[in-house]
């Protein structure tokens, strides 16, 4: 899905909404067999703040995440 710049997504952590185009996307697979996928937004910052301190992730999420 690309991004309408209006479009508004829920924060899959908070509940809050945000716009589409600030938002991090979560694509989700139940198990790795499987063949169906869910997409979860999220603000980054509240993913960051999140994931295990171990986890080394793309270098967006501290651009964008650091107050
Ligand atoms: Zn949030």
């Amino acid at each position: 899905m690309d991004g309408n710049l209006n479009e508004k997504v829920v924060c899959c952590f908070c509940g809050e909404s945000l716009n589409i185009m600030e938002a991090a996307v979560i694509i989700l697979k139940p198990n790795i067999d499987s063949d169906e996928l869910q997409q979860l937004f999220c603000h980054k910052i509240h993913f960051v703040e999140r994931i295990d301190k171990g986890i080394v992730l793309h270098p967006d999420f501290y651009e964008d995440s650091l107050p």
